[in-house]
């Protein structure tokens, strides 16, 4: 556990008409997600002669920008994704944040924008949520917490094509309900073939709302094809599995080893994913991280090699696969999930305050 201070210095302009404890009340028990935004927001501007200045936090509202502001032209922006997790004793707590700084850097390398100090990214967080800690929701409500998103834009004003010379950093909250509010639900996937997510030396290991909007049309024709989410495949091959649109993906054989595609550049590297094999490995349990292809899950899952297939990431820790389909096929996963809902709850725990956090992944807000 670390406990801070913060030491960006901001200017807080707090807003004047706070909602109620009794409309907020009322938003935490059913906030869905991503709907309702908390009321206030952080800010710190760069431009390559300054760098970074201005830190401030504000109400909630929009953002006036140019409409030749490079992000709308070309694409620059990359952006986070974490919680905020109330534990019982009112205290308010985040889960591995240097991670999440450090990939909004690595992203920002690939996406020619500025790194943010890591100190400037945690200090923006514990402002804003400290003004809006009413709105992480309390204790005991099940998997509730508050979702945190950090993104940052090119705000140059200028049509050439060439990195920005001005952007924005921003830290915006949402309150986030139980992702299985009515019980755990296995996912069925599709397969894509016609679209891939990412290729070598492609943006697939960043961040990038690019990333996103390219990934839209493929979960279309999952959803047509009767799916919730598309899964990955190579770009050259169309053998190898990459993750999810989302999340990524583990696969547990019934020896107790399991694997998970390796980080080959075109899969984002996610907190989850990282913290899970930890917990895995301190189990015991082998963990190959490595090239995993379509066949060999077809193959384990028929021969009953494989026991268990689940996707993990910050939104829903780990949701089980129930179901694969693709082009002229389906295969059903098998039923049991007892190392997928074990590891699950022991990460929950950590996060929740209920276990020790004898790795110090948690962090004071
Ligand atoms: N892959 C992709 C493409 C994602 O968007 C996410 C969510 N950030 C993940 C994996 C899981 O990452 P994390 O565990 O850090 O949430």
């Amino acid at each position: 556990m670390t406990t801070t201070t913060t030491s960006t210095a901001f200017t807080v302009t707090e807003r004047e008409q706070r909602r109620s404890p009794e409309e907020i009340g009322a938003i935490l028990e059913n906030p869905g997600f991503g709907n309702v935004f908390t009321e206030h927001m952080a800010m710190i501007e760069w431009d390559k002669g300054q760098g970074w200045h201005d830190a401030r936090v504000a109400p909630y509202g929009p953002i006036p920008l140019d409409p030749s502001a490079a992000v709308f032209h070309y694409g620059q922006e990359i952006f986070e994704g974490l919680k905020a997790y109330r534990h019982e004793d009112g205290t308010v707590w985040t889960f591995r944040p240097e991670r999440n700084a450090e990939r909004l850097n690595a992203s920002a390398r690939r996406l020619a924008l500025p790194e943010l100090p890591p100190t400037m990214f945690l200090d923006a967080i514990k402002e804003v949520v400290r003004l809006d800690q009413a709105w992480v929701p309390p204790a005991g409500s099940g998997e509730t917490s508050l979702y945190i998103r950090p993104f940052m834009i090119a705000t140059e004003e200028a049509l050439g094509v060439r990195p920005s010379n001005r952007a924005l950093f921003s830290v915006i909250c949402s309150p986030a309900g139980a992702y299985f509010a009515g019980g755990l639900k296995p996912v069925s996937l599709w397969v894509s073939e016609k679209y891939v997510r990412a290729a070598p030396g492609g943006t697939g290991a960043a961040k990038c709302g690019g990333n996103y909007a390219a990934s839209l049309a493929s979960q279309a024709e999952g959803i047509e094809n009767g799916c919730d989410q598309v899964v990955f495949l190579d770009a050259q091959e169309h053998l190898a599995v990459e993750e999810l649109g989302g999340m990524n993906l583990f696969f547990v054989y019934a020896d107790g080893r399991i694997v998970t595609p390796e980080l080959t550049g075109t899969i984002l590297p996610g907190v989850t994913r990282s913290s899970l094999i930890e917990l895995a490995r301190e189990r015991g349990l082998t963990v190959e991280e490595r090239r995993f292809t379509i066949d060999e899950w077809r193959d384990g899952v028929a021969s009953g090699q494989i026991s268990e297939v689940f996707a993990c990431g910050t939104a829903a820790v780990i949701t089980p696969v129930g179901r694969l389909a693709w082009n002229g096929g389906e295969l059903t996963m098998p039923d049991t999930h007892e190392v997928s809902l074990s590891l699950r709850q022991e990460l929950l725990d950590i996060q929740y305050g209920r276990a020790e956090d004898r790795h110090g992944w948690l962090y004071q807000l």
